[in-house]
């Protein structure tokens, strides 16, 4: 019985790759959505595992640059934000017309991340 080997660059084996490309697309997601779980059920917990604390330090020290990059943005045209309810404010303000909160410092000064 003669067989014969196939090359594998048929319209077969690029829809087996889009597949593949779809479950692992979906997988990926799926750890990443469990990951932001994880993350939020535990960032203030108290974590023995170091290699978990080292990444949640670093996500935090993530969302604090996200806060400065925001404000400098906002610092641009003269704004800042409430740290108590997040309305938009002039920067200079020193309190919140919405919440009453008395405003901080704005952090501007980015947090240096090494991973
Ligand atoms: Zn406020």
């Amino acid at each position: 019985m003669a067989w014969a080997k196939k090359d594998g660059s048929g319209a077969e084996i690029k829809s087996i790759e889009n597949s593949l490309r779809t479950v692992n697309e979906r997988k990926h997601d799926m750890i990443y959505k469990l990951g932001e779980l994880y993350y939020e059920q535990f960032k203030d917990a108290e974590i023995e595992n170091e290699d978990f604390k080292s990444k949640v330090d670093i996500i935090n020290k993530l969302d604090y640059n996200c806060k400065v990059w925001n404000n400098r943005k906002l610092k641009t045209q003269g704004m800042r934000s409430c740290d108590g309810c997040g309305n938009i404010l002039p920067y200079e303000s020193f309190f919140c017309n919405k919440c009453g909160v008395k405003l901080d410092a704005v952090a501007e000064e980015l947090v240096i991340i090494q991973d």
